[in-house]
């Protein structure tokens, strides 16, 4: 198992943040809970310890997750001199956005992530694809020098564990992570409120949006798709992050093998999020398409307008199906 706190690259991490005084944790822009819980959990954990800690995100934190302790200090930009970056949940170099600069090229950069389709950009790479949340390995690396865990550490992890696994449903979900969900709540971590606020409250209006979406979705071949205009966005006053619940929804279908959902943003990009069912997985082409992800759920972003991507996009998940018979679960 790859959170095995035996492992050499965790010693190593530490001896990085051990001699470091000014470290910079940055995560993925478009932050989802897991993003968001490993940038305050590990920076809360790094300031207890007394180090000097810079949380960097270049999309700013979406309301769902503005009552997480620490949000108000992530800043959008990593400026100024660090002795460390350490980049939390992000599959490539280019997901960390506009919180990267190339004056930080010249730091050491840890890379702490559980994406299958991680390229290992870092000088040290910790990639466990067998670990729910990047929030998981941040509990290993805090217990692995016996780091106590406050509430708010485990708030933050927790809120991660909840969010990339949909509360414990995704088919990845095992003893491990129930161990490390545990644990959290052990420190003090509500999972009840934190289902809550993360995952069972939206606003009306992405209610309606999805309606709209929903309306208009298409099956075929095994493949159930729909798309999310700029305008249906902008009609209902939301911004461009309210999709990745809709996916999921749809992956609900009983007839659809795999579930994508495009949606349309306001700088010429399409944003592509993918979900197949156990048995199949939307990692290879999501990676092949320039994105990345997991197995169940990975996504990516194209150029060009809808009609355009909605064709390449189809046109490559129907070839991985024909090519890949689904295996028996
Ligand atoms: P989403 O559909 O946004 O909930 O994303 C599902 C999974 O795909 C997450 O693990 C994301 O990290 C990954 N993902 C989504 N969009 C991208 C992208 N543009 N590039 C790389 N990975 C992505
Ligand atoms: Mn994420
Ligand atoms: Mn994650």
């Amino acid at each position: 198992v790859g959170s095995d706190p035996g492992l050499p690259v965790l010693g190593a991490i530490h001896e990085q943040v051990g001699v470091a005084g000014r470290i910079l944790l940055l995560t993925h822009v478009v932050p989802d809970g897991d993003a968001i819980g490993s940038l305050l959990g590990l920076g809360a954990l790094l300031r207890d310890r007394g180090k000097d800690v810079t949380l960097a995100c270049s999309d700013p934190v979406p309301g769902l997750y503005g009552w997480l302790p620490g949000t108000a200090g992530i800043v959008a930009r990593g400026n100024g001199r660090f002795d460390l970056v350490i980049c939390l949940d992000c599959s490539d170099p280019k997901r960390m956005g506009q919180a990267y600069s190339e004056d930080l090229k010249s730091v050491p950069l840890i890379n702490i992530d559980h994406h299958i389709t991680n390229t290992r950009f870092g000088l040290l790479n910790w990639v466990d694809p067998a670990a729910v949340a990047t929030a998981q390995m941040i509990l290993a690396l805090a217990e692995h020098k016996a780091w106590p865990i406050t509430v708010d550490v485990a708030t933050c992890l927790l809120t991660g564990l909840v969010t990339d696994t949909r509360s414990f449903r995704t088919p990845n979900t095992d003893q491990a992570s129930m161990q490390a969900a545990l644990g959290l709540m052990e420190a003090g971590a509500s999972l009840p409120d934190i289902t809550r606020r993360a995952l069972d409250q939206r606003p009306l209006a992405v209610i309606r949006l999805w309606g709209q979406a929903i309306e208009r979705c298409q099956l075929e071949r095994g493949v159930l798709w729909t798309e999310v205009t700029r305008d249906q966005r902008q009609s209902w006053a939301l911004d461009g992050n309210s999709e990745s619940g809709l996916a999921n929804f749809l992956s609900s279908v009983r007839e659809a093998t795999v579930v994508v959902v495009f949606a349309e943003q306001d700088n010429g990009l399409v944003d592509v999020g993918l979900r197949a069912v156990p048995g199949t997985s939307v990692a290879e082409v999501a990676l092949r398409l320039g994105g990345g992800g997991h197995p169940q759920a990975a996504g990516c972003t194209l150029a060009g307008d809808l009609a355009y991507v909605k064709r390449v996009v189809l046109h490559e998940v129907w070839t991985m199906l024909e090519q890949e018979p689904v295996e028996d679960t």
